[in-house]
């Protein structure tokens, strides 16, 4: 019996809807152009995936890169945000027609849908986003995504396009997301330095010993991704169910050979959280903390709501309803939830009862400061 593939997963039959994101470093070449004939490779095989009835949608790369050369800007125009929004600003026409054609050669309809973290943070700018996907994959187009760098400042802006691809894959509902890149997969150590290094193929759990794995920076020095960005990508992916492989891009066809060999690295999906907790799971900014003591922290992970009783500090300014982290008292991160208090309120009832706080409040308290159904463990 042959074995199964961990490509399998991804295949048409097993993962409906696809995501692939492919970095910078492969999409241009180091004088700064579109590497077209390879492209044209990835293309033919989103092609085949769609003629096998899979929805891809494309989070691509490049725009800073592309840009960079057109406006003959230093260091591929990442010296200043300014230049690196110029950079992506003039660098999207190009590398969207470049899509727009390529696809259309294949009888494929492109899309185009800049995003900032902003848009996919916001509860109700999410939503809009995950049905614009929604329609346009159920319409059989191939939506192209990229993050909208000449708005996005440092503070607002992913930064790096595979947490914004495992962030789309959640956004969209996709069961897959493979992350194309100038390296095979996960490995043991950075091969380029520790010879001894092997390729890990499946990974259940990101956890200490598997990020003592990643080193940080992107090898190719053009994006801005690196194992440790593919790993947080990994871990939103995961935290919705859907499995993340990363594989290279350094050959022609990379999508076909992946499903043929399997060579790459595949974290596994499984039982993940949908709708709303998925989104809280994945998201990248909070608006406060709330602190938390031993007691509390065992409730949390019982399953249980977290009550004001429990809390021992509130930071930030936080509105009701708004994202907030809940730490333990060394600062650790324990869980995300919405807020059922304003931050000025939540400061009135920590470490009071129940029942005090309708005094301290002046009206009817709610339940809880956290609410269970509205929290997710971390
Ligand atoms: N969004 C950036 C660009 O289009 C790339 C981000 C990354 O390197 O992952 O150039």
């Amino acid at each position: 019996m042959v074995a199964a593939l961990i490509s399998d997963r991804l295949s048409p039959a097993n993962c409906p809807r696809l995501i692939v994101k492919i970095g910078s470093a492969l999409l241009v070449d180091k004088a700064g152009h579109i590497r077209r004939e390879w492209l044209e490779t990835v293309v033919a095989d989103v092609a085949a995936r769609r003629k096998a009835g899979q929805q891809v949608a494309i989070v691509s790369s490049g725009a800073i890169a592309l840009g960079a050369r057109v406006l003959g800007l230093p260091k591929g125009g990442r010296v200043s945000l300014e230049d690196a929004q110029a950079a992506a600003a003039t660098g999207q026409i190009g590398l969207s027609s470049a899509w727009a054609q390529l696809l259309h050669e294949k009888g494929l309809v492109a899309a185009q849908m800049l995003v900032t973290l902003d848009d996919l943070e916001d509860r109700r700018r999410y939503l809009n986003a995950a049905a614009t996907l929604d329609r346009l994959l159920a319409l059989g187009v191939v939506p192209v995504i990229n993050e909208n760098d000449s708005v996005a400042t440092t503070e607002i802006r992913f930064g790096d396009n595979d947490r914004l691809a495992a962030r789309v894959g959640q956004a969209a509902a996709a069961q897959g997301v493979i992350l194309l890149s100038d390296i095979d997969g996960l490995y043991t150590a950075n091969p380029g330095v520790d010879p001894n290094a092997t390729l890990v193929p499946e990974v259940r759990v990101v956890d200490a010993r598997i990020r003592a794995m990643a080193d940080g920076g992107s090898a190719s020095g053009m994006g801005s991704g690196g194992m440790i960005s593919k790993l947080e990508a990994a871990r939103i992916a995961q935290g919705s169910g859907a499995h993340l492989a990363i594989v290279s891009g350094r050959v022609d066809h990379p999508l076909a050979r992946f499903a043929d060999t399997g060579i790459g690295t595949l974290f596994w999906g499984g039982a993940g959280k949908r709708g709303r907790k998925a989104w809280l799971a994945g998201r990248l900014t909070a608006r406060g903390r709330i602190i938390v003591d031993a007691g509390a922290a065992k409730a949390l992970r019982d399953g249980r709501s977290l009550l004001a009783a429990g809390a021992t500090g509130v930071e930030g300014a936080f509105a009701r309803g708004d994202v907030v982290e809940i730490v333990d008292a060394d600062g650790h991160l324990l869980a995300r939830g919405l807020a059922e208090y304003d931050a000025i309120d939540a400061a009135r009832i920590i470490g009071r009862r129940s029942d005090a706080h309708a005094d301290l409040l002046g009206y009817a308290p709610r339940s809880s400061m956290v609410h269970r159904d509205h929290l997710v463990l971390v």
